[in-house]
């Protein structure tokens, strides 16, 4: 494993062979089949996973840094946003463990005279979860999958990318430290080939995957064929449809957040931008100022606005976007990179052909497209015009025009005035080909069970 911003080897870590994947899935099998998790009285599972949250929060400078290590972003981030906000979706999560129900229901079944039916639904966790993260976020990703499940009462095999795997080593470790049973947690560290050898467990009841939508497809057939349970939260090339009436200074503020939060390696940071025509020039003079001023460093550098990519191979992948849209659009580009490290310089995109790449496919980078559009109806019109439906957002003052495009627009999430955000409570996943579940939400858990029907007659 190499440091993104020296390329550096930082650690040697072995990635697991099949035989290592069916162990991990054995062990989670044989610990969900002893029923001491499953059965364990639900505030007991919530006290054990609080505290897992507890040293979560002891650790977390340790955490964060080890993060950076590996990930390449800002140190503030991966302390605030990734391991605070991981923290409190933890806790959130593990509040779950006693808040699972059913229902009753009043049934017509013909009954003999003198006796009745009782009839009541109950969920029961589905058993072992395959929790398949990606590299952008890899411990918030890894909470996110843990939490809920283990507050289902199910096993987890958690797999994360073989490029960022040390924060969750110290999840597990933490686990174990925190009282969750020995197998119920299990980490294997792997690339695709171990995630596939894992989707395709008999073993595995759930598989539970974030990451890009073509293995998500993939994955998606593996499980169609022995049905088993498969949530997916993938991709998005999100837009920002910017009204004339929108707060220039608030607008330019947060599409920067939007677009160059963790150098735009965020499935729902802001891609494309449709501003209409009254607007327009002072958005685009706005964005350029903005991404002039950035400054380019290591995470570990506090001064460092924007931080490497992951890897030099996704680096590469976005440099190629660029160099496609070179001549064919105006390239605004932030400072130069450093001369070591997986930098890309941040750069505005104006008005590129709709033919390019990087206008419709995700480029996962510190890349925003700004374009021109007359108004309202042709800024929803493009901004709806694409496979995926993660998040969009709207920049407007006008309430009436709110409440009117909000509904329009083809997104999991609408943020309004502000782009990224995310919050425990607030359900989060796909519209379109982004996804087909949702994460968060008072609901989250339900995801990690099966609903059982019981009719009695009594
Ligand atoms: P990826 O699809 O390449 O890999 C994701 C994970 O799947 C990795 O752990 C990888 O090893 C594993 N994997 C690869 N092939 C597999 C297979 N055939 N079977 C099982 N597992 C396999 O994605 P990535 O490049 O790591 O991450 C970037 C992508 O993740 C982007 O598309 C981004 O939008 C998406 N993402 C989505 C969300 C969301 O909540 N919707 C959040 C973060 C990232």
């Amino acid at each position: 494993m190499r440091d993104p911003s020296t390329e550096d080897v930082i650690a040697e870590v072995p990635l697991a062979s099949r035989a290592d994947v069916e162990l991990a899935v054995r062990s989670a099998r044989q610990a969900f089949d002893d029923g001491r998790w499953r059965y364990m009285a639900p505030t007991s599972r919530e006290r054990i996973l609080l505290k897992f949250a507890d040293l979560i929060e002891r650790d977390a400078d340790n955490l964060a840094e080890l993060e950076t290590l590996e990930q390449g972003k800002s140190l503030a981030i991966a302390r605030y946003v990734e391991v605070a906000g991981g923290v409190d979706f933890a806790r959130y999560a593990a509040g779950l463990a006693t808040k699972i129900t059913g229902m009753t229901f009043d049934v017509s079944i013909p009954t003999p005279p003198g006796l009745r039916s009782t009839a009541y639904t109950r969920r029961e966790p589905v058993g072992v979860v395959a929790g398949i993260v990606p590299w952008n976020f890899p411990f918030a990703i890894a909470i996110w999958k843990i939490f809920p499940a283990l507050a289902a009462g199910c096993s987890v095999v958690l797999k994360p990318t073989e490029l960022t795997p040390l924060t969750a080593i110290r999840l597990a470790e933490l686990a174990f430290e925190a009282g969750v049973p020995a197998g119920i947690l299990n980490v294997i560290i792997g690339d695709g080939e171990a995630g596939s050898a894992l989707v395709a467990s008999n073993d595995v009841a759930k598989i539970s995957f974030t990451g890009s939508t073509a293995t998500g497809k993939a994955i998606a057939k593996v499980a169609a064929d022995r049905m088993a349970r498969v949530s997916l939260e993938l991709g998005g090339k999100n837009p920002a449809v910017v009204l004339d009436d929108a707060d220039l200074e608030q607008t330019v503020g947060g599409l920067m957040l939007g677009a160059f939060l963790n150098q735009g390696q965020v499935c729902c940071s802001a891609s494309r931008v449709y501003v209409t025509a009254g607007l327009f020039d002072r958005v685009v003079t706005g964005l350029e100022g903005a991404v002039k001023t950035l400054t380019l460093g290591a995470g570990l550098d506090p001064n460092a606005q924007v931080n490497p990519l992951v890897s030099a191979q996704h680096r590469d992948r976005v440099l190629q976007f660029l160099s496609e849209a070179d001549g064919k659009a105006e390239l605004l580009h932030g400072a130069q990179v450093p001369d070591r490290g997986y930098f890309v310089a941040p750069t505005v995109v104006v008005n590129a052909e709709a033919s390019l790449r990087l206008t419709h496919e995700e480029v996962f980078g510190p890349v925003l497209t700004v374009t021109r559009v007359a108004d309202a109806e042709e800024a929803i019109r493009r901004a709806n015009d694409n496979s995926y439906g993660l998040a969009a957002s709207l920049w407007t003052r006008d309430l009436k025009a709110c409440l009117d495009i909000v509904p329009q627009l083809h997104a999991g999430t609408v943020w309004v005035n502000t782009h990224i955000p995310l919050d425990p409570a607030l359900p989060f996943g796909g519209f379109k080909q982004s996804g087909n579940a949702r994460e968060f939400g008072p609901r989250w858990a339900e995801a990690y069970t099966e609903e059982k029907s019981v009719c009695i007659v009594h």
